[in-house]
């Protein structure tokens, strides 16, 4: 783990200011120091040059190998290889070609099978060194452009690598240029919602989340994240037996990772319920909260069923979410308040 042992400070958007210690920044993949990098690098690219000389000699070997050479000191016809000497024509006896100096040449023409089996063997060779873990392991993705870099988050294969060498460059280097910043902020907020469900999508989102709070994001990308931040839902049994009561849950969950205090939290309540076109007021008491990255919230509601045939059930739902220390409303951030509706259907049977 390296450990860069510098605090940062940074002002939220409210001008609140939290201290982020840079040293607690998650890097599952184990960054080594700079040294340790370096000395890997100059093994992995010793490994490449040796891999280099011996596919260049190797080629030259079976190339020159096959071409062969000449042996003997007769002239022969270029075209057929007839032995040119005693003749009595201007032709070639067996082609007809027409001797002249162009069209002779000097002995005959052998392959040389040693030459190219041996330079067959030596690149076959030289491809067993690429599978050193030296090799293999070596973070090239350092060495790449950006552009290609961010590329590597389209595919599950390269994400997490394409992700750690991004941070890199963003969290450590510095390097990383603010057009590929918000690329990258554009992507995970792509994958906000399937990230949080993902045991790799942790990093990332924590990457999210603190370019969030840093104030990298334009309107449209915080607009995006609030929105994605809270998933709620509503699970009711689809087939419900005339006149039992129609139980459902409503659950919530956040779509950004656990993280250290201060951080996010959810603040939660039901208001409305509406079923076959009654509308019913919830009055649940207080709301419920709950910290972003923990499982969430859910609980149970219970309706009468309606008459046979097909209901919908829909609640509103209110929610604000909360940066600071959970449920201390006087000492957190209101970030976003939302409300929204959803739906679930289902249908009553003949008891
Ligand atoms: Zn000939």
């Amino acid at each position: 783990m390296g450990s860069v042992g510098r605090n940062l400070t940074k002002t939220l958007h409210g001008g609140r200011v939290s201290d982020w210690h840079i040293s607690d920044w998650p890097f599952p993949c184990g960054h080594d120091s700079d040294r340790l990098e370096q000395m890997k690098d100059s093994i992995a690219i010793s490994i490449l040059i040796f891999v280099a000389l011996l596919l260049i000699v190797g080629l030259y070997l079976l190339i020159s190998g096959w071409r062969g050479r000449r042996v003997g000191s007769e002239p022969r016809c270029r075209k057929c290889g007839y032995i040119l000497l005693h003749l009595t024509s201007a032709r070639c006896p067996e082609c007809g070609t027409t001797i002249s100096a162009p069209n002779t040449v000097i002995g005959e023409h052998q392959r040389r099978w040693g030459r190219a089996t041996t330079g067959i063997i030596l690149m076959i060779l030289g491809c067993v060194p690429m599978m050193a873990p030296e090799v293999r392991n070596n973070n090239w993705y350092r060495y790449l452009p950006a552009s290609f870099v961010l590329r590597g988050l389209d595919f599950p294969a390269t994400f997490q690598k394409s992700m750690w060498e991004l941070e890199r460059r963003d969290v450590l280097e510095k390097t990383l240029p603010e057009s590929a910043k918000q690329k990258l902020i554009d992507k995970l907020l792509q994958k906000q919602v399937e990230l949080s469900k993902s045991p790799t999508g942790h990093n990332s989102l924590v990457y999210l989340s603190k370019a969030f709070m840093d104030g990298h994001l334009t309107e449209s990308q915080m607009e995006l994240f609030l929105d994605q931040a809270i998933l709620a839902t509503i699970a009711v049994r689809p087939i419900v037996t005339e006149g039992d009561h129609v139980s459902f849950s409503v659950r919530y969950t956040g779509s950004i990772p656990p993280g250290f205090s201060p951080w996010f939290w959810c603040q939660h309540k039901d208001t409305l319920c509406k079923h076959d076109d009654q509308i019913e007021l919830l009055h649940r008491g207080d709301s419920s909260s709950f910290r972003l990255g923990s499982l969430g919230n859910s609980h149970e509601l219970s309706v009468p069923a309606g008459a046979v045939g097909k209901h919908v059930i829909e609640i509103e739902s209110t929610w604000t979410i909360w940066y600071g220390a959970f449920r201390d409303e006087a000492g957190s951030r209101k970030l976003d308040t939302r409300t929204r509706t959803i739906k679930a259907s289902y249908e009553v049977v003949p008891r």
